[in-house]
């Protein structure tokens, strides 16, 4: 594998990246979730955690940890993607705001490094690699165990939305709700853009408070912002749970008759988007091409984005959900190789598009992308100074922009655990030397 063969190796999760970053091509893939080891090994107590395999899928470890009245503090939307996969990214949900993102509820990790070492690390021992992976897109080793950490899981949920017309009204009470003390244990927000006719599928699972107001609500076509925020319970807490939600939503400014509730199970709640999945592989239209844009943008700039994007560049929702929700990075540890911008508070907001295969109009391939292209244009011309998330570049150029700053000790580190740059080929970062023949 060394300097000698052009061979690279990258580990492949769940192979839910949208840009061959878990191929190598003419190299050699490894399937995480063959990896066998230990079985998941809880550990209950004040500081609970679980030991689990690099390969392990998320949804797994929640069943298993539930056993223990346990579960991770950290998630994704969808659970159906391996630990390696998501602590080599980073891994936000409506969680992160105030717990960070899965990267940052991981106490150790074992590696096994481009030089072939197997290295056990964490915030005590071998720091460097261990915070070099957290986010390192797979460049410094192949994550094979995680040691995450617990927390007590909750039995239900709340789960609300609720919209707005005005962007600002929306924002402001996102920014006040993941900035309060006491506040809701998930916040999230999506775009609905130019969807008179199906309002209805925003809230196809959810109750009307008041239902005859609800019923008279009509958009006229207008960009709405939903929101959307979770509070975890027990079934004995019921009445102090909703005493405090309704404290909670009386300080918020959204339009009254779009106030909708729904109670669900812990289960349920963090595996929504898995019960889309079913409904979508039954119609033939979950292996699609999926041109996703992930992006996080500064809370400074949010406003000139929304303004330039929301209703302009994007002129409806119907490819796919547009995701948009403010986290508090100083609940953050910025020793990953995770890059942010450089604000305290910043938006994920995220374009899930999904593509007609054979289509050549506005739900087709090639015009998402370019509306993608637009959209990265103006960010760049506006100097919004915005970051991917789930980053995709071709040339290292582009990365050494992307990690600005920091890519001085991202290089050090490819140098010090893969020199080789055998590991990963598929983000296109760095390129192993051809030997001589
Ligand atoms: C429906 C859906 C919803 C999603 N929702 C969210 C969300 O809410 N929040 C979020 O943060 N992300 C979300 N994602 C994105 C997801 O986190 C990434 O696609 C992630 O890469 C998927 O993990 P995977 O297991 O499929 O990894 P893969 O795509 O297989 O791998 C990703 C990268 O990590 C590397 N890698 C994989 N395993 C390891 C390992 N063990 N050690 C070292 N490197 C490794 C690969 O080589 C590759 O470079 C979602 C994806 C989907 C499909």
């Amino acid at each position: 594998m060394g300097s000698a063969s052009g061979i690279t190796v990258a580990a492949r999760g769940h192979g839910h990246s949208l840009e061959g970053q878990s191929q190598a091509h003419e190299g050699v893939v490894i399937n995480m979730e063959s990896l066998e080891g230990p079985q998941m090994q809880v550990y209950a107590g004040k500081l609970a955690y679980v030991d689990v395999s690099g390969g392990e899928l998320w949804i797994n470890i929640l069943h298993e940890t539930l056993k223990y009245g346990l579960a991770p503090k950290s998630w994704t939307d969808y659970l159906h993607l391996t630990v390696g996969g998501t602590l080599s990214n980073a891994g936000i949900s409506g969680q992160a705001f105030r717990r960070g993102p899965q990267i940052n509820n991981v106490n150790q990790l074992e590696v096994v490094t481009g030089k072939g070492e197997v290295v056990t690390c964490s915030e005590e021992h071998n720091s460097d690699l261990f915070y070099g992976v957290l986010g390192g897109l797979g460049q410094f080793g192949i994550i094979t165990r995680a040691r995450i950490s617990l927390e007590q899981a909750p039995k239900m949920v709340k789960w609300i939305r609720m919209l707005y017309s005005e962007f600002s009204v929306f924002s402001k009470d996102q920014e006040s709700l993941i900035l309060s003390e006491n506040s809701f244990d998930y916040i999230e927000g999506f775009v609905i853009i130019n969807r008179t006719g199906l309002l209805n599928n925003w809230r196809s699972s959810f109750n009307p408070k008041d239902p005859l107001q609800a019923s008279q609500f009509n958009s006229y076509g207008k960009t709405l912002y939903c929101l959307e925020v979770a509070k975890y319970f027990n079934p004995d807490e019921a009445n102090i749970v909703n005493q405090k939600i309704e404290r909670l939503l009386s300080k918020l400014s959204y339009i009254p008759p779009t106030l909708f509730l729904s109670e669900v199970s812990y289960v349920h709640f963090l595996d929504r988007v898995h019960m889309s999945e079913v409904i979508l592989r039954e119609k033939g239209l979950w292996e699609i091409p999926h041109p996703w844009l992930n992006l996080l943008i500064p809370k400074s700039k949010i406003h000139n984005f929304a303004e330039g994007v929301f209703g302009k560049i994007i002129t409806n929702t119907s490819n796919g959900p547009i995701l948009i929700y403010p986290v508090n990075k100083s609940k953050w540890n910025n020793r990953t190789s995770f890059v942010t911008p450089d604000e305290d508070n910043f938006y994920l907001v995220a374009f899930l598009s999904s593509a007609v295969p054979s289509s050549t109009g506005t739900d087709g391939l090639e015009y998402i992308l370019a509306q993608n292209e637009r959209i990265l244009n103006f960010c760049s011309m506006a100097d919004l100074g915005v970051k991917q998330y789930l980053p995709h570049y071709n040339t290292q150029e582009e990365w050494q922009a992307h990690f600005g700053f920091r890519w001085e000790v991202f290089v050090k580190r490819k140098s010090a655990y893969d020199p080789f740059a055998i590991l990963a080929p598929g983000q296109r970062m760095f390129t192993k030397a051809k030997p001589f023949v």
